[in-house]
This record gives structure tokens, sequence and C-alpha cells, in this order.
């Protein structure tokens, strides 16, 4: 909300160039981004910082340029659907590295465990986004980088999916696209892919996990439909040369849903 004390976004001073460019030339997503989309992801970026609020832990200091790295990633997703997309909650809390928090799981027995796996990141349903800045610099790094591996449009195509309520892996749908074709094609390439992780999760024991690194998308995605939902996000923007062979009428639906066609910018580089 905007009250008479609070910045208008609309009036939010525009990201300094330099400052743009060495943060965003390492992103995958960048790739043959014409310099009128560039812009205006430059200008979104700025609105966006101007709405949303960081907190950091463990005295991790945020600097301009962290900011702008959360900042282009997490917009790229909502350059054609708008900020209003994340409206709802404001923060955005970063820790240095991987965070664990405990949590309570009761098993089908009724038995409660306590589980604490350490996270890159996670999205609340109304809260905040919590990113690992460590697995936030991994996106633009070139020695560490893990092609494809990105947790902040990780986290933020959460953040859609969670628009219609618990994340079930299908956000709110624009009107002219059919329920029935994302569900089919979502089902379809959710149903093979966790059939190809099994596969290779057998054959994984005898060479060493080759088989598991030859998959086309990070195999964390056959968790859940909201997990696959969130990572075939990540793979559309950053790595759409390995989804769109392996699962065309995904790619099809995820380019409808995001407005964007990442292949098409690389095929103009
Ligand atoms: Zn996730």
């Amino acid at each position: 909300m905007f009250g008479w004390f609070g910045k208008r976004d609309d009036e939010a001073a525009p990201l300094d160039e330099g400052l743009w460019e060495s943060a965003t030339l390492p992103y995958l997503f960048m790739r043959g981004m014409p310099p009128a989309d560039n812009e205006r992801l430059r200008q979104l970026a700025s609105r966006f910082l101007a709405r949303k609020q960081f907190a950091s832990t463990h005295g991790l200091e945020i600097t301009p340029f962290m900011h702008v790295q959360v900042a282009a990633q997490a917009v790229i997703l909502v350059l054609e659907l708008g900020l209003e997309w994340y409206d709802g909650w404001s923060d955005i809390i970063v820790y240095p590295g991987q965070f664990v928090p405990e949590r309570e799981v009761v098993d089908e027995n009724g038995i409660v465990h306590v589980v604490n796996d350490p996270l890159a990141g996670e999205a609340w349903l109304g809260g905040p986004v919590i990113l690992s800045y460590e697995d936030v610099a991994l996106a633009g790094d070139e020695q560490a980088r893990v092609a494809g591996y990105n947790v902040v449009i990780h986290e933020f195509a959460h953040k859609l999916d969670m628009l219609s309520g618990e994340p079930n892996g299908c956000p709110p749908l624009h009107k002219g696209m059919s329920l029935a074709a994302w569900k089919d094609a979502f089902s379809g390439a959710y149903g093979d892919f966790c059939r190809r992780v099994d596969e290779a999760d057998a054959k994984a024991g005898a060479d060493g996990g080759a088989e598991l690194d030859e998959l086309p998308i990070d195999p964390y995605a056959a968790e859940s439909p909201s997990e696959f939902f969130a990572v075939v996000s990540e793979a559309f923007f950053e790595t759409p040369e390995w989804l769109e062979p392996a699962y065309p009428a995904l790619y099809g639906q995820l380019r409808e849903f995001y407005k964007q066609d990442p292949m098409a910018r690389l095929a103009a580089t």
C-alpha cells in the first residue's frame, strides 16, 4: 500500500546502469535479451526493490550489488506479467549460506519426526522469501555454475504457484489458456521425469551417479508437482535448450504462462 510516507514504486529511481550490467551479465537468462527488454527488466527491478524489504541474518551485509542480483533474478519471471504477481507480502530474508530450520513432520503412523535438512531457499504462503546468499551467487558464478540452478527463480516460481493457494504446480492461468492442456503437459512430463529419475537412481550405484547428471533438469524436480513447477521454471529461463527438446509441450505451456520465449532469444544470439 502506498501511504503518504511511502515512496511510490513508479517513481523508484532506476538502478545504476553500470551496477545493473555487472550484476546481470553472467546470468544465463540474459542471453539474447534485446536491449529494450533489458531496459524494461532494469526498470522493473528498480520498482521491485522499492516495494520489497530486505533483512539479513548472522550479520550479513546486503550490498547494492546483492540487491540487484536478487531483484534481477526475481523479476525475470514477471517481465510480461507485472509486479502485482508478487503482491501480498514484502519481506526477503537473506542468510549468508544454507540454513537449517527445525521442522516437525508427522508420518503416516502418527509419529512426529524432527527434520533438519539444510535449505538453499524457502517461500512461505503469504510470507517471506528466504534465500541463502551463497546459493543466490552460484547462478552468476562461472566457476561454480551448475547450469540451470537458480534458487531465486525457484523460490519466486513457488510464489506464483501460491497465488492459487497451497502450491500444487499450477499457478493461476491466463484467459485463453486451457487448464486441461496445462495439466496434460505437466502430468505427462512429471510422470516421465519421475520414471527417469527412478531409473537413473537404480543405475547410479553402478556408475557413480553419471545417469543423474544426464537428466535435462535437476532431479529434485521429482519431489512433488510444486517442486517440478519451480525446477522447470528455472530450466525455462536458464537452460531452455535442454528443457524444450525434452518436454516440448511443457515448454509451450510455460511460454504461454510467462509470455516469454527464451528459446527464441537464444536463437537470435
Ligand atoms: Zn522448492
